[in-house]
């Protein structure tokens, strides 16, 4: 190579070596998660910010756990800056996470941050409540890290309840989960294959309805199925097979929004001389999904003002901290003499502590003195 094209050749080189790190710094320049966004914009004391982020730390290596449907109210003792809440909780494909709040001042910014701790990523999605609410499709089935932090400078108690919902409408009229009656996995044929679906019981002619916004791609009367509507959702991609209707009541292509009748319940198919039912089956890019988790009705629980139990200083001797609100939880440690605490939130009569050596759990509040 001569000296010239030897140089041009290192040149080009460094050029690609220069690119590929100016396309990492671009995405870090960029980053457009809430939490980034608003760490940028802050115009108070590094100080602040320091403590903020170090809050946020703190809460994102917790190992406590919640259940569904937990209300939980956080409020530092005296006049601290309020500290990042952060919990596992399990969840479903399927599952709508809900996170909604009350805060001590209108218009405070709230961040979640969710972390699928199933997955190799360390990096959590950020997100920010809007009207109080936050709503995530959970896409993976297992534990999720949630974070919640609210904006530097917040005082008082913070009210929250994290949930779930179904994401999708319950696909026969009128029916609910008891109407379920064979799940997902369930098997067929003396074990030669599983149900890729759930089946909902209901008498002839009941209204079987669309569960999302989307459009209807197939009709027929074939095979296992019998008389059968695959409804294709615009967002998610996903098919929704409705099996053994009786009669199908739409059309080819036809564009139907949530709660459109699709047809009437039956026993066509491989249904026929059986109970009258709607086999409802969810197919994603991925293959068959299980539909119970979004389908399934639950209630939201309703705001318990915990504040009351957001006092004391220390808790009694051979106290156990827990790693759940509830004594079937796993210990964590146990105090063996009066310890000084933190009350950092309380769920229910439960409350999370932090004690000096920094460790957190879950103690019972009448565990609390004064
Ligand atoms: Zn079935």
């Amino acid at each position: 190579m001569s000296r010239l094209k030897h140089l041009f050749f290192l040149t080009a080189m460094a050029g690609i070596i220069v690119s590929c790190d100016g396309l990492k710094m671009t995405k870090n320049i960029f980053e457009t998660s809430e939490r980034a966004k608003y760490e940028r914009s802050f115009s108070g004391a590094d100080s602040l910010m320091a403590q903020w982020k170090s809050g946020f730390t703190a809460a994102a290596s917790s190992k406590l756990k919640i259940t569904d449907g937990t209300s939980l109210t956080i409020a530092p003792p005296g006049n601290e800056v309020l500290h990042a809440a952060g919990y596992s909780l399990e969840l479903k494909k399927g599952d709508l996470l809900v996170i909604e709040a009350v805060t001590a001042t209108p218009e405070s910014k709230i961040f979640t941050d969710i972390l699928e701790e199933n997955t190799d990523t360390d990096k959590p999605e950020s997100g920010l409540l809007k009207n109080n609410r936050f709503t995530r499709f959970t896409e993976n089935s297992g534990w999720h890290k949630i974070i919640i932090q609210p904006e530097i400078g917040y005082r008082g108690t913070l009210e929250l309840k994290i949930y779930t919902q179904p994401s999708l409408a319950f696909p026969v009229a009128g029916k609910a989960n008891r109407d379920v009656q064979s799940f997902w996995g369930a098997s067929r044929d003396g074990g030669g294959r599983s149900h890729e679906g759930v089946d909902i019981f209901a008498s002839l002619g009941t209204p079987v309805v669309a569960v999302t916004d989307g459009f209807v791609t197939r009709t027929g009367n074939q095979g296992l199925g019998g008389k059968q509507v695959w409804l294709r959702d615009g967002v998610l991609g996903n098919s929704y097979y409705y099996a053994h209707l009786d009669s199908v009541m739409t059309t080819d292509g036809k564009q139907v929004k949530t709660g459109d009748t699709l047809g009437r319940v039956g026993n066509t198919g491989n249904a026929a001389g059986g109970p009258t039912h709607l086999h409802f089956g969810i197919y994603t890019a991925g293959g068959a999904v299980d539909p119970y988790p979004y389908i399934r009705k639950r209630e939201a629980p309703a705001f318990k003002n915990g504040s009351k139990n957001i006092s004391g200083q220390s808790i009694k001797s051979g106290t156990t901290l827990r790693t759940g609100p509830g004594s079937q939880y796993d210990a964590v440690i146990k105090a063996e003499r009066k310890t000084s605490v933190k009350v950092l939130a309380a769920i229910g009569s439960w409350c999370h502590v932090r004690i000096p050596d920094g460790t957190e759990g879950f103690v019972s509040a009448e565990r609390i003195q004064q």
